[in-house]
């Protein structure tokens, strides 16, 4: 049988990179670049060119499984179904839909996220959510409300043109390492890069200017640049005049934010925030790019808000070049947040609270009468779990017991549920936790359209069966739903689609017949519409077509060092693992660079402590503990130790508190100790 070569999209991050699986004989037997990709111009980073090694991992998981008294036992689809009846739609009669629950996957395709917010919605349940709550909810508050549109304003090639880039809360050259070639490009022809963290990552190494503020004060840093740019009259006042709405109360706000004030919080010198502030605003096109370092706090909003600040004052938006660009870490995260697979939001973005929202879903969907108001988040049903107020959940492709924080929480409170099925790839920790789990295909084994960070929606093709009786998202919600008395009625993912271009404005014109290529960028409102790679170039979707500029003041973090906890722990990713790590930690090419969990220490800390590179140590918080591999290092400042989440370990540490309105957990600020292990 000859190879034959079948498109995909990349299952890790959100940079969207394609290439092409290789099959011979109904077997994926390799990867072919695709040069003609415009993000990622024919390059992988070494997660996509091991995604293949998850495929035909032993762990699959192949049958539905049910809990016995003693550990799993096979069953088949039928007693799958029939045990969701009874478990789920049992405590949906018996309690009522608000107290049922709903994962839904940033993995999944947007087609399959959008079947889970619908099957939730037409049981009745708001209480639907996806891991966009732990990364990305901040920006979608916040740009919302500034900008009218919370995804990339530009395209990733577009940052070739920018003359300033600003990374700030992102190790993009790790974590969304494509883009890195095309900051390098913009670096070649004269860009200057500033980067802010509060570790010397690798995306740090290409900085010109490299502010390393103490975790938990990024408004602080981010107001001290605005306060810089105002006094110097760095500003767009054109811009500003016809475009904004709120710049008096930003001076106001910013007055007192003055470089030498914003140092002593942030631990910056204050002659490299002027540097850096000049650098910004008088830069002709200058871009800002974020992730989970700015979003992940108890002020991930305020941070949001005072990045798309900046971007206002300085007229960065609406040209290339410029704009706000917040990184999204999974590879659907921004898909599944469109199809509305989250407490705030059906699909679209149309606000749940808002009853005409509920009267057009209804009217299209044809359901009688759909919920009206905001469901619990994320991490909300979790809580509600432990407090007995969640009876069940339906968990798809999320490992909470891994990704959320303070894990020990989460398992009490899972384990409080009545009945919780888990589908998912892989055994996962939550998986473990369940009353039946549901065996499903990974992405090569499925069709459907993924949503990158820039906002291109791509199809991926079916490469290979999947394996045993495991089957694709979408047949099996649809299969839950039908049970569940509803009338799910789709053959394939281009049929939701259809529904999906029908209902949602800024799919209107992303059929399946136009993404045979490299996809299109929404808002694509018709067939006949090329798409948008460049938001706000005509204005902004608020009122008057006027952005609003938002001042917000610095709050400090809700954990401080303190006698017995004195570091600060910090999370983030590394190069050759993702999230909740289910997949890199099982893919042998990856685990065998990064196999286990360590704390990066500075290295006068460690002298102190007398740890060693490389010596076992236990690093505690109020809420867990768990054991590490010292590394010690400069990148790190004294005071702050690092450590990334991929592994089980990190997330015991970590705080329950988030941000007042995106409802994130704070896992970027955590007070922790370290000590020997005995
Ligand atoms: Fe996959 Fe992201 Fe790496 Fe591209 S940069 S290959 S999308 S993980």
């Amino acid at each position: 049988m000859p190879q034959v070569l079948v498109p995909t999209v990349c299952p890790y991050c959100g940079a969207g990179c394609q290439f092409f699986i290789s099959v011979e004989k109904e077997r994926a037997t390799g990867i072919e670049y695709m040069p003609e990709h415009p993000a990622s111009e024919g390059a992988l980073c070494s997660k996509g060119n091991a995604s293949l090694e998850v495929l035909y991992h032993q762990d699959r998981l192949r049958y539905p499984l049910k809990k016995t008294g003693d550990g799993w036992a096979r069953i088949s689809w039928h007693e799958a179904q029939e045990l969701i009846v009874r478990g789920l739609g049992g405590a949906l009669k018996k309690f009522g839909p608000e107290r049922v629950g709903f994962l839904s996957s940033s993995k999944c395709t947007n087609e399959e996220n959008y079947l889970i917010e619908k099957l939730a919605r037409c049981l009745g349940s708001k209480n639907i959510d996806n891991c966009a709550r732990l990364c990305h909810a901040p920006s979608v508050v916040g740009l919302n409300r500034t900008l009218g549109a919370a995804g990339m304003t530009n395209p990733i090639p577009d940052l070739a043109n920018s003359k300033c880039v600003f990374i700030i809360g992102s190790n993009l050259a790790e974590n969304h390492a494509i883009l890195s070639r095309w900051i390098n490009r913009a670096k070649d022809e004269g860009a200057v890069v500033i980067v802010a963290d509060p570790r010397m990552t690798h995306t740090a190494w290409m900085a010109d200017i490299f502010l390393q503020l103490k975790p938990g004060t990024d408004v602080a840093l981010l107001n001290g640049l605005a306060h810089v740019i105002i006094k110097e009259g760095l500003i767009d006042k054109d811009y500003i005049a016809k475009l904004t709405r709120g710049y008096d109360e930003l001076v106001e706000a910013v007055k007192d934010y003055s470089p030498e004030k914003v140092s002593e919080i942030t631990g910056v010198p204050a002659d490299d925030i002027i540097r850096a502030a000049r650098a910004y605003a008088i830069s002709p096109t200058s871009a800002i790019l974020y992730s989970m370092g700015i979003t992940q706090h108890c002020t991930g909003t305020d941070n949001v808000q005072a990045i798309a600040n900046l971007a206002l004052i300085s007229g960065n938006l609406g040209k290339p070049g410029s704009g706000v660009m917040p990184l999204r870490g999974q590879n659907n995260v921004q898909g599944a947040c469109d199809m509305g697979a989250l407490a705030e939001f059906y699909p679209g973005y149309k606000k749940a609270d808002d009853p005409e929202t509920a009267r057009f879903f209804s009217a299209g969907w044809g359901r009688g009468s759909l919920p009206v108001g905001r469901g619990l988040t994320a991490t909300e049903m979790i809580d509600a779990a432990g407090k007995g107020d969640i009876k069940a959940m339906y968990i798809v492709g999320e490992d909470p017991m891994n990704s959320d924080p303070s894990s020990n929480h989460t398992h009490d409170a899972l384990e409080k549920l009545d009945f919780l099925v888990v589908q998912d790839i892989f055994m996962t920790a939550t998986a473990q936790m369940a009353d039946v789990v549901l065996p499903a295909a990974v992405w090569a084994e499925k069709e459907g359209t993924y949503t990158s960070t820039e906002r291109r929606v791509q199809w991926s093709r079916k490469a290979v069966s999947p394996p045993g009786e495991a089957r694709s998202d979408l047949e099996i919600v649809c299969d839950v739903a039908n049970h569940l008395g509803l009338d799910f009625d789709y053959p394939d993912a281009a049929a939701v689609l259809a529904e999906i271009n029908r209902l949602v404005p800024q799919y209107g014109g992303i059929t399946r017949e136009r993404l045979d290529g490299m996809g299109l960028i929404w808002p694509c409102p018709d067939k006949d519409h090329p798409g948008t790679p460049i938001l706000h170039s005509l204005g902004f979707k608020l009122q008057d077509g006027r952005a609003s500029i938002m001042p917000v003041q610095y709050r400090a973090a809700a954990e401080n060092a303190s006698w017995d906890y004195p570091f600060i722990l910090t999370t983030g990713r590394v190069a050759v693992h993702h999230n909740a790590g289910s997949m890199t930690r099982r893919s042998p090419s990856l685990i065998e660079r990064e196999p286990e969990l360590f704390v990066e220490i500075n290295t006068n800390d460690a002298a102190r402590l007398k740890i060693a590179d490389g010596d076992e140590v236990l690093v505690t918080s109020l809420r867990g503990e768990t054991s590490a591999r010292a590394r010690l290092t400069d990148k790190v400042k004294k005071g702050v130790v690092f450590m990334p989440f991929h592994f089980s370990g990190t997330n015991k540490l970590t705080t329950e508190v988030t941000d007042p309105e995106a409802r994130i957990p704070e896992f970027k600020v955590s007070a922790c100790k370290i000590s020997w292990r005995d």
